[in-house]
């Protein structure tokens, strides 16, 4: 039987853009334009490489994300998975981590899956815990932060680099693996790519067909609340200091006076 690998993907805020909070403190999607998160190609590349080399693998992309998330989709399928799911219902909105993570395990067990691959972080929410959320949500072991991976027979193996040492981990399929933007450029869609990823299917499922009842996540099932949110205040200028033989000594007495030495 095919490896079914399972990409989590986000969709989330340019963060070029004029990012900022709705009345609800949730986050104001309709001010910015959103794309692919980028650790998340890392993802997509990594899964693509293990069909490849496997020659016998689906890559199904998922999302959990309101109906612009298709985007997300269309790209990481331009860069050649095979088919798409999108988990998108308007009471989704305001779902905190924990919901999020319920709403991707139900969607990757009723999708079927032997290795579940994900960022590292999103860009936007940066968390980086939906990987171990997701392992003990289905149940199977999880091997993260990875900046090699590859499927051999029944089992994932990796490379973490840490700070004192690098481990080489493994763990029998299925698993949930996290990979870093250590593991390898992710590639363009090519034209032939893009061209192709129009027709391929992208499943829509909202939470009646996943199980969840919409208090269950939400801002009503939100375990946790965003009481307020105050806008970052405009950057000012900065004080231009001209060397006339004291600049050394001017530059020493900011640093000091803003605690950095
Ligand atoms: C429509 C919508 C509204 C939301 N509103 C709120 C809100 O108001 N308050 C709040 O706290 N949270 C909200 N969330 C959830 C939040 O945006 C994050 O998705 C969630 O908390 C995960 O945290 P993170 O982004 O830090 O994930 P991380 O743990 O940093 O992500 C790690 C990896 O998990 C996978 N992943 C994460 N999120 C998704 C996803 N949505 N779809 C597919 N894969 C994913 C990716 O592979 C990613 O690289 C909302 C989500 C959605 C979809």
């Amino acid at each position: 039987m095919s490896l079914r690998i399972v990409v989590c993907v986000k969709y989330v805020p340019d963060a070029t853009g004029d990012r900022r909070f709705a009345d609800d403190n949730t986050t104001d999607r309709d001010s910015v334009d959103g794309l692919l998160s980028e650790l998340d190609e890392y993802g997509v590349e990594q899964a693509l490489k293990i069909a490849e080399a496997s020659g016998d693998a689906e890559v199904t992309v998922l999302t959990v994300g309101p109906d612009d998330a298709k985007d997300a989709l269309r790209k990481a399928l331009s860069m050649g998975a095979d088919k798409a799911v999108h988990v998108n219902d308007d009471d989704i909105h305001g779902t905190d981590v924990i919901g999020t993570s319920a709403i991707l395990a139900k969607a990757i067990e009723k999708t079927g899956f032997d290795l579940v691959v994900c960022g590292m972080a999103s860009t936007d929410g940066t968390m980086g815990v939906i990987p171990a959320l997701l392992s003990e949500r289905l149940g199977v072991p999880q091997v993260t932060l990875l900046s090699e991976v590859g499927v051999e027979g029944g089992t994932v193996k990796g490379r973490r680099d840490g700070d004192a040492a690098t481990e080489l981990l493994e763990a029998s399929l299925p698993a949930v693996v996290s990979v870093t933007d250590q593991s390898g450029e992710a590639r363009y869609p090519s034209f032939k790519g893009i061209m192709a990823a129009k027709k391929k299917p992208v499943e829509s499922l909202d939470l009646d067909d996943l199980g969840i009842e919409a208090d269950e996540v939400g801002l009503a099932g939100a375990w946790t609340a965003v009481d307020s949110a105050t806008a970052r205040p405009a950057r000012t200028a900065g004080t231009i200091v001209k060397d006339e033989g004291e600049g050394g000594k001017q530059l020493a007495e900011f640093l000091a006076s803003q605690k950095f030495i």
